[in-house]
């Protein structure tokens, strides 16, 4: 119980509710009679609202005091609307327009008030249903590059990060989300996984596998304590809306202070996931084909555009960093030192994503949160197919890192046909 005044909103409390926002209401115009509202919640947590008005739309999201695909029987802190609030305008700054404005939030009702996004659509439908954005990668490279370097020690003054620390540290109820449903439920035998008839064998081994564990444990360690840079911490398919010419990065609530790589290996396990679920959609092999082929170039430009993007932040860097004072690599000597130490951290940055990338494959498969992607593929025994072949693609990555030391390694290793 968040606090006495908290009232969860409803779609018929809505109109009343914006019209006692002045800012707000004249931002839809008219009046509560013209204004239409839907319920748009599709996520795993809050709820969502998307309002129209004669002079604009905007959207209405909510932290309802439990998990809203579980119930009340699943409570979770409503402040996580707080740290999203806080996350995006942290991130403001370095993002831009590659995520919606924000208009309002109300610290009592854990309400934010944000730009509507339209025609915008969610990625992962997209992916779905085979349609190509070319720019996403790019988009959301500039995004992780921007908001790992910027709020990292390499730039931020360590009292800013420090700031940064104490008060995303206070999000742990989805911190704990991402301890349990990412890096322990999969590898035990838990009532909240959902794991089909038909990959129970594969979930077994999967408990049974000491390398495996052990390599997911040390994934959950380097989450824990690796505090990097402010990381949006759930940067799935779903998190990202897209239209031909736009890339707009949403829900932040999982924010937090960890390892830059979280972000970077979660969006590409979906674009993985969306190559391994591909075959399964009834769409034929020469559109398969053609889909993975886009899937694959996506990957290769979404590293390679995320690391000369970051490198070319370093490089330009003219703040006062503490890390990496200008004066100590002036001379030619000590700048080909400073070129290979920014090329052995962005080396870092890739052997952690394709670990956590290899974690949240095997979590949208074994554990609680599955997607889209492979449940509409209705036949279980035909979408574990699909999800077996990405388990092993997974346990590879995590068993054998050194086979995967760079991205063309990762894409050469997904297999052509099924
Ligand atoms: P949750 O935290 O519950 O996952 P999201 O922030 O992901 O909630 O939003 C749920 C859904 O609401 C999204 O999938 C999208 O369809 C819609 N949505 C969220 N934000 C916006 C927005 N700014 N404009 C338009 N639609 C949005
Ligand atoms: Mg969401
Ligand atoms: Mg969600
Ligand atoms: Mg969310």
């Amino acid at each position: 119980n968040p606090n006495s005044d908290y009232r969860i909103l409803t779609l018929a409390d809505l109109p009343a509710y914006l019209a006692g926002l002045p800012d707000i209401a004249a931002m839809l115009g008219g009046g509560t009679a013209d204004w239409r509202c839907e319920d748009v919640a599709d996520g795993n947590l809050n709820s969502v609202f998307l309002v129209d008005g004669p002079a604009g739309g905007l959207c209405v999201k909510q932290a309802l005091p439990y998990v809203r695909v579980a119930g009340e029987s699943w409570p979770m802190d409503v402040r996580r609307a707080f740290f999203e609030v806080s996350y995006a305008r942290r991130m403001a700054p370095f993002v831009g327009s590659l995520a919606p404005a924000i208009h309002h939030f109300d610290a009592a009702q854990f309400i934010i008030v944000m730009e509507k996004l339209a025609p915008h659509i969610i990625l992962r439908s997209a992916l779905i249903a085979g349609a190509h954005h070319p720019r996403v990668p790019v988009d959301v490279a500039d995004y992780i590059a921007a908001a790992s370097f910027h709020t990292s020690d390499l730039a931020a003054p360590f009292e800013t990060k420090a700031a940064d620390q104490a008060l995303f540290a206070g999000n742990i109820g989805l911190q704990r989300i991402s301890v349990d449903l990412v890096f322990t439920d999969p590898y035990v035998i838990h009532e909240r996984n959902r794991v089909t008839v038909p990959l129970a064998g594969w979930a077994a081994a999967f408990r049974a596998d000491i390398d495996l564990k052990e390599a997911v444990t040390r994934a959950r360690l380097a989450y824990l304590t690796h505090a990097q840079s402010l990381l949006h911490g759930d940067l799935h398919s779903g998190s990202i809306m897209v239209t031909a010419t736009e890339t707009r990065v949403i829900d932040g609530e999982f924010a937090l202070i960890g390892p830059s790589g979280f972000d970077i290996g979660n969006f590409i396990a979906h674009y993985v996931m969306a190559w391994f679920a591909k075959p399964f959609h009834g769409s034929g092999p020469a559109e398969t084909a053609r889909f993975r082929d886009l899937l694959a170039a996506d990957i290769l430009v979404f590293w390679q555009r995320f690391e000369a993007q970051f490198l070319a932040h370093w490089r330009g860097f003219a703040g006062a960093a503490d890390g990496l004072p200008a004066s100590h690599f002036a001379d030619p000597v000590a700048a080909a030192r400073a070129e290979t130490m920014r090329r052995s951290y962005v080396a870092d940055l890739f052997r952690d994503a394709v670990m956590f990338m290899a974690c949240k494959i095997i979590r949208r498969v074994l554990g609680f949160a599955q997607i889209a992607d492979f449940l509409v593929i209705p036949d279980e025994v035909v979408r574990a197919q699909a999800q077996a072949a990405a388990l092993a693609f997974a346990r590879s990555v995590l068993l054998h890192p050194a086979r995967y030391g760079d991205i063309a390694a990762v894409v050469a290793a997904m297999p052509r046909f099924e």
